[in-house]
């Protein structure tokens, strides 16, 4: 491993012990290096010349010197559920790092093994499931939303048992911390004042600094209102972008606001607000369109927790943020994806009459948006082509070319600005079901290739045209459960 500028630390354990279990992994055997991430391992400070020397590190064989593995300990809600029984039941902290530019990564061993958490699970993680977070992990940070992020993927001979036999891997997962709303809920369900004291203060320490000098209780409340505010913004780039998460459980939320914990998630083909991508979600609980108040709940959660440290006027103060967080960002995002430069009062007004119009006659989302992007060079064709009624489509395109009569901004630039926040290529769910199905064959190049095309979302790519294409039928209602 060649160092540029990388230090290494264990800050989480300056945590009180009830934080945490001190475990090692357990073996994998013959374990192959899949996939490494070598433009992020530059972002953190290192480089390695040779990815397939960490495939035994991936397999929980061997261990980096300076490796402390802890499990983490958290509770939190699992579809309105309190579980008091959550912590990392398969994943492993094993160090920190510093990186050049400052930024500290958790390096988290996902599919380790067993741990005091467990419950029932086995410890392990399946092959399909680690491509389906390492590949939404990276679509999501090149589009710009904060998230979690995969360094690298081992594949390993053991069988793991879900539904039926599968193969078992591990993610390298890193993110700027793994501490989670649900990390709050255990101190303050299960342990006491101080011990979220200490928690929270940790965490402002680390992630917030620049509130440390403000006077304890308006310390606190800003802490919350930003974390409240990050969090809202985080789902307004997922309605935007039109993404799933499926469990939006509060162990699930990271206190920074980045998307945490890939599991059955789906960017949405025809827009369905009502979509739900967690097959196991009977209820609907975690559908599209009830994500933003999802997002709320689970403040709502962390703030119920707070109110064991802070006044509660204070808490209720600070969840008030989450509204206007939500809708400015919202608002513009959307303002940003039909070309509008200037704000009119009526804008709200048309985005929601665009969403009503894409849902009632299924349209395909990204399509639709990148079609209107290149109005200018190419015409409305393209947009009217998604319509089986064209007269929809001539409807609500003479209204929207009606608003931007308004625009001051020559054509092209408007479309430059448009391509550039409407992507062209997503992680639709079939091209993930693709390239899974090719690596457990062994064949893992597609799964490379696609990482390639995600990286680049927004740019064309005539060599990768297929990439932008529609579900076909066999991909259009893929059943993604929780197993993973
Ligand atoms: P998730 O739905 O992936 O966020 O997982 C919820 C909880 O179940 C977390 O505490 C996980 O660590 C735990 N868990 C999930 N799968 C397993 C598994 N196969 N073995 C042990 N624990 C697991
Ligand atoms: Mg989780």
């Amino acid at each position: 491993m060649t160092l540029t500028d990388f230090r290494v630390e264990h800050r989480y354990l300056d945590l009180p012990e009830v934080f945490y279990s001190r475990v090692r992994p357990t073996p994998l055997h013959r374990p192959k290096m899949v996939c490494y991430n070598t433009g992020l391992a530059q972002e953190m400070g290192f480089a390695v010349d040779e990815p397939e020397q960490w495939a035994a590190l991936g397999a929980g064989q061997e261990l980096l010197k300076g490796m402390d593995p802890v499990a983490m300990k958290y509770t939190g809600h699992q579809f309105g559920m309190y579980n008091p029984e959550l912590g990392d039941g398969r994943g492993l902290l094993l160090w920190e790092t510093v990186g050049p530019d400052g930024r500290r990564w958790d390096w988290h061993l996902k599919g380790a093994g067993q741990t005091p958490y467990s419950r029932f699970g086995d410890g392990r993680a399946v092959l399909r499931s680690t491509i389906r977070e390492y590949l939404c992990s990276e679509a999501m940070h090149f589009l710009g939303i904060p998230t979690s992020r995969a360094l690298f993927l081992v594949s390993a001979a053991d069988p793991v048992r879900r539904e039926s036999i599968e193969t078992a891997a591990t993610l390298m997962r890193v993110a700027l911390t793994h501490i989670r709303f649900g990390h709050f809920e255990f101190a303050a369900h299960a342990r006491n004042r101080e011990t979220l004291k200490t928690l929270t203060d940790h965490t402002i320490n680390l992630h917030f600094s620049h509130l440390e000098e403000l006077p304890e209780q308006a310390r606190y409340h800003r802490w919350l209102s930003e974390v409240v505010e990050r969090t809202a913004r985080m789902v307004a780039d997922w309605q935007a972008v039109g993404f799933c998460h499926g469990v939006m459980n509060s162990d699930n939320m990271s206190i920074l606001g980045d998307t945490f914990d890939y599991g059955p998630y789906a960017f949405l083909d025809d827009f369905d607000a009502g979509y739900i991508c967690n097959h196991t979600d009977q209820e609907g609980r975690y559908a599209y369109n009830r994500q933003p108040q999802i997002g709320f709940t689970n403040c709502q959660y962390l703030g119920r927790a707070m109110v064991q440290l802070m006044e509660e006027d204070d808490v209720l103060d600070a969840l008030r943020y989450y509204e206007k967080a939500y809708n400015d960002r919202f608002l513009q995002t959307m303002r940003n994806k039909l070309g509008l430069a200037l704000k009119e009062e009526a804008d709200m007004d048309l985005i929601m009459a665009t969403f009503s119009m894409l849902h009632e006659h299924h349209i395909d989302y990204t399509l639709f948006f990148r079609g209107l992007s290149r109005l200018p060079s190419k015409g409305a064709g393209p947009v009217r082509d998604l319509f089986v009624d064209r007269k929809v489509a001539d409807e609500w395109l003479e209204g929207y070319q009606k608003r931007l009569e308004r625009e001051s901004r020559p054509d092209t630039e408007r479309e430059a600005a448009m391509c550039a926040v409407n992507p062209k290529y997503i992680l639709r769910n079939y091209l993930a079901q693709q390239v899974i199905q090719d690596a457990q064959t062994g064949n893992y190049e597609p799964f490379r290739q696609l990482i390639e095309v995600l990286k680049k979302p927004f740019d064309e790519q005539p060599e990768n045209e297929a990439y932008a294409a529609p579900p076909p039928d066999w991909g259009k209602h893929l059943n993604i459960s929780c197993s993973s």
